[in-house]
C-alpha cells in the first residue's frame, strides 16, 4: 500500500477527500477552523510539490442544493488557514468543474462545491464517483469524520484509482493512534469508559476488553453496575434493562484478566443543576431522591496511581456531567492526571464527542498524545468494524 510520501505530485491532479464539515454562525462565519487545519499538512504536501489539489467535501445535511450549506462560505477562511489563495468552483461535476479543472496552474488549490448537493454522493453511486475520479490522476483520503460511510467520495471513488490512492497525513494517524491502543505491546493499557449509557458503549467494551488491562468506569454508566450489583443508587441514571449486561460485563472482565474500576464514592445532587444541594456519598447508599452527577474524592485518588502506571490510555466520555461546573472536577481531575502521565511518556488517545469536548474546555487538548478528530469513525474503528473509507484505500 502507497502511502502519502510515496508519490511524486508534479504536475498531478490530486483529488483529496477532506471533511470540511464545520460549524457556520448566523452570517456563514466558520466558528471553529480545526478541521481545515487538520487537513493543511496533506494539501499543503500536495501544492508544494506541483500539484493541483482538488478538495471535495460535504458541508452540514443539505436537502438538494441550498445555499446555506454552499462551501462558498468557507472559502475565505481556507485561504487564511492554508496561507494560499483557493479557487471556489459552483459544483463537483460537470463543465464548470472541467474548465476550471483544465485551466489551474500547477500549485493551485480548487475546492468543489458540497458534494451533497447530489444525493448520490450518499447513496455510494458508482457513477457519480466515476465522474468525480475524472478530474484527478491521484485519489487521497483525508476524511476521517467520514471514514464510517460508504459515500460516493469516501469509498467507492478508491476503484478508480487501484495504483494510486492513498491516506492523508491526517487519517494515517488517526488509524494509527487507534492501532497503537488496540495492539499494543506496552503494558499496562487503560481504557476509561465514561458518558451516559452503557448501551452506547457496549460494543466498544466487548471489543477491547481482550486488549486491555484496566478499565475505568465513569459517568452515568456507573450506576447501572452498582445497581446490578445490589447497590442504592437513589435517582441516579441507570438503564435497569442493561443490569444483566453489566454483570455479564464484570464476569467477561474476570476471565480475562481485565480490573474493572468503579468509581466507591459520587457527589450527589438533589438536583440536575448547577444550583444543586450537592454531598458526598458513597455510590452505593445514593439516598432516595439524589442522584451522583460525578465521581468522588476518594474514587479520584484511588485512579490516579492506576493512570499513572498506564503506559497506553484511551478515553472515551466524561466522568461526570461535565457541561456542569458544580459536576465538572472529576473529569478535570481526570484529564489532568492523563496529562501528567503523558507528559511522562505514556500515550494517551481521547476520542469520542464528548470527552473530546472536555478537553477542550478545559485546555488539556495539546496536553494529550492525539485527540481524535471523528467522532462516529474512531467509535466503530473501537469497536472492531471495518470502516469502507479505509478498506477502500488498503484493498486493492
Ligand atoms: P456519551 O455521549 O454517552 O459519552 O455521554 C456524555 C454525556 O454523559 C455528557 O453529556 C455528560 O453530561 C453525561 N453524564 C456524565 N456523567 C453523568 C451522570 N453521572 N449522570 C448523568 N449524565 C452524565
Amino acid at each position: 500500500m502507497k502511502t502519502i510520501n510515496d508519490f511524486d505530485f508534479k504536475d498531478k491532479k490530486v483529488l483529496i477527500r477532506v471533511d470540511f464539515n464545520v460549524p457556520l454562525d448566523a452570517n456563514f462565519n466558520v466558528t471553529d477552523a480545526n478541521r481545515i487545519e487538520a487537513a493543511k499538512p496533506t494539501i499543503l504536501k500536495v501544492v508544494q510539490a506541483g500539484g493541483t489539489a482538488i478538495l471535495m467535501s460535504h458541508l452540514g445535511r443539505p436537502k438538494g442544493v441550498q445555499d446555506q450549506f454552499s462551501l462558498r462560505h468557507i472559502v475565505a477562511k481556507t485561504e487564511e488557514v492554508l496561507g494560499r489563495p483557493v479557487i471556489f468552483v459552483e459544483d463537483s461535476v460537470g463543465s464548470a468543474v472541467e474548465a476550471a479543472v483544465k485551466n489551474s496552474p500547477s500549485g493551485s488549490i480548487l475546492l468543489l462545491e458540497n458534494l451533497r448537493f447530489h444525493p448520490e454522493e450518499e447513496q455510494g453511486s458508482a457513477d457519480f464517483a466515476s465522474k468525480l475520479a475524472q478530474w484527478g490522476d491521484i485519489y487521497i483520503n483525508d476524511a476521517f469524520g467520514t471514514a464510517h460511510r460508504a459515500h460516493a467520495s469516501t469509498a467507492i471513488i478508491a476503484e478508480f484509482f487501484p495504483e494510486n490512492k492513498a491516506f492523508g497525513y491526517l487519517l494515517a494517524k488517526e488509524i494509527e493512534s487507534i492501532h497503537k491502543v488496540l495492539n499494543s505491546t506496552d503494558k499496562p493499557v487503560t481504557a476509561v469508559l465514561g458518558g451516559s449509557k452503557v448501551s452506547s458503549k457496549i460494543t466498544i467494551i466487548e471489543n477491547i476488553l481482550d486488549k486491555i488491562d484496566h478499565m475505568i468506569i465513569g459517568g452515568g454508566m456507573t450506576f447501572t453496575f452498582i445497581k446490578a450489583l445490589g447497590g442504592q443508587i437513589g435517582s441516579s441514571i441507570c438503564e435497569d434493562d442493561k443490569m444483566e449486561l453489566a454483570l455479564e460485563i464484570m464476569r467477561k472482565a474476570k476471565e480475562k484478566n481485565v480490573q474493572i474500576h468503579l468509581p466507591v464514592d459520587v457527589i450527589a445532587a438533589d438536583a440536575f443543576s448547577n444550583d444543586a444541594q450537592t454531598k458526598i456519598v458513597k455510590v452505593d447508599e445514593i439516598p432516595d431522591g439524589w442522584q451522583g452527577l460525578d465521581v468522588g474524592p476518594q474514587t479520584l485518588a484511588l485512579l490516579k496511581p492506576v493512570i499513572k502506571e498506564s503506559k497506553i490510555i484511551l478515553w472515551n466520555g466524561p466522568l461526570g456531567v461535565f457541561e456542569l461546573e458544580k459536576f465538572s472536577h472529576g473529569t478535570i481531575s481526570l484529564g489532568n492526571d492523563i496529562a501528567e502521565a503523558t507528559q511522562s511518556g505514556t500515550f494517551s488517545l481521547v476520542g469520542g464527542g464528548d470527552s473530546v469536548a472536555a478537553v477542550k474546555q478545559f485546555g488539556l487538548e495539546s496536553k494529550m498524545s492525539y485527540v481524535s478528530t471523528g467522532g462516529g469513525a474512531m467509535l466503530e474503528m473501537l469497536e472492531g468494524k471495518t470502516l469502507p473509507g479505509i478498506a477502500a484505500i488498503e484493498n486493492n
